[in-house]
């Protein structure tokens, strides 16, 4: 095994930092999964309490914290439209405080720090599929923008505390992920059609279902992530991470419904304000830098996830709010 490291991993107990702790607690290095719980619980990350290498902090990253760390993977925000809009100034200070104060302890303890970063840089994108090199298309003043402009921000933050301080960054851009472990009331699209699809209750549609997203399974995000973290000093990124596999909303609908064996009827709501049209990560860069490329599609992931969300008691998880 390699050298262990100590590792900080803050929203370590969500959706995809709870699958990043249990990585890299196998792999046997030193894992802090810090948390505020807000759009997660507990029992995610109940299975790695026992492990010797693994350690829960439950705090707020727009508060300062001070441990001494080796890397540094930043996911604290939530992620899903609903969530953080509730409380979008909240959003914000997650996303411009949160960096700032883990970027202040990469600098401090010279760790390596990585920014979950994401495709809501490119707003709703004139460009397709997006490259690294596109700007973005954002409505700095819609309701998606304290998440868009919050993670721009951060990105910037993460470039500056770079060429001021030498600080070793690297930023992944991550387009639309999903998998077991999902929170069954966050609101997102993958997670709403099963629970829906399962329980028999209407399928959301938001619009005619005709905007794309390309949907990527969270153990090959995961392996890209750490690839990322581990490539040579110099190399920041941005990389996209994503499966450019692009699909309608529609078609989604119909093969949640397909694989979960439920026709349930699908309601139709408005789309909402700034919702992007479409969206699929042009990943060139991810395969030159980092040899990565999605290994499971969305048929395989979907049926995986399925299979986890018909195994949960979903009584046991509290809606973090009331937008799902
Ligand atoms: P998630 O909501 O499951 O995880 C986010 C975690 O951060 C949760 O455990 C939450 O409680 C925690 N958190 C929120 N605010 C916090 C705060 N102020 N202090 C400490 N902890 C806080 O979502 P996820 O899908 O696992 O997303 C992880 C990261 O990846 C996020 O930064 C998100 O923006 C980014 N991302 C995810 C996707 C995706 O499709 N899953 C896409 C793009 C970017
Ligand atoms: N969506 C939907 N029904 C839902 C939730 C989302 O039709 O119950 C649509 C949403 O309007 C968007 C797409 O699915 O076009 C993806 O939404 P999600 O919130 O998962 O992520 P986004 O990529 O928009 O951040």
């Amino acid at each position: 095994m390699s050298q262990i490291k100590r590792i900080l991993v803050t929203g370590g107990a969500g959706f995809l930092g709870s699958h990043l702790c249990e990585r890299l607690v196998a792999e046997g290095h030193d894992v802090l999964c810090l948390d505020n719980f807000f759009t997660s619980q507990k029992s995610n990350v109940v299975h790695l309490l026992d492990h010797r290498n693994f350690e829960l902090i439950r705090h707020d990253v727009t508060h300062p914290m001070w441990l001494e760390v080796d890397e540094i993977y930043n996911l604290a925000c939530p992620a899903a439209p609903g969530h953080y809009q509730y409380n979008p100034i909240k959003t914000m200070k997650t996303s411009v405080m949160g960096a700032i104060n883990v970027l202040g302890m990469a600098k401090r303890c010279k760790a390596k720090i990585l920014q979950a970063s994401t495709s809501e840089i490119y707003g709703d994108p004139e460009v397709h599929p997006q490259p690294e090199s596109y700007k973005g298309a954002v409505n700095t003043l819609g309701p998606r923008a304290c998440y868009d402009e919050g993670k721009r921000a951060a990105e910037t933050l993460f470039m500056d505390y770079h060429r001021s301080h030498g600080v070793q960054v690297k930023l992944i851009r991550i387009f639309n992920t999903y998998g077991p472990r999902m929170h069954p009331f966050d609101g997102r699209v993958v997670s709403n059609f099963i629970r829906q699809a399962i329980t028999g209750d209407h399928i959301s549609m938001f619009g005619d279902g005709s905007q794309t997203r390309s949907f990527c399974y969270r153990d090959d995000l995961v392996e890209g992530m750490v690839r990322l973290m581990n490539t040579e000093d110099g190399f920041t990124g941005p990389v996209n991470i994503g499966n450019p596999g692009e699909f309608t909303i529609m078609q989604l609908a119909e093969m949640v419904q397909e694989i979960a064996g439920n026709n349930c009827t699908i309601s139709h709501k408005p789309l909402p304000q700034d919702d992007p049209l479409q969206r699929q990560p042009d990943i060139t860069l991810a395969r030159e830098k980092l040899g990565w490329e999605p290994t499971i599609q969305l048929r395989e992931g979907l049926t995986r996830t399925i299979e986890w969300f018909k195994s949960i008691d979903m009584s046991q998880y509290r809606a973090p709010t009331p937008n799902y």
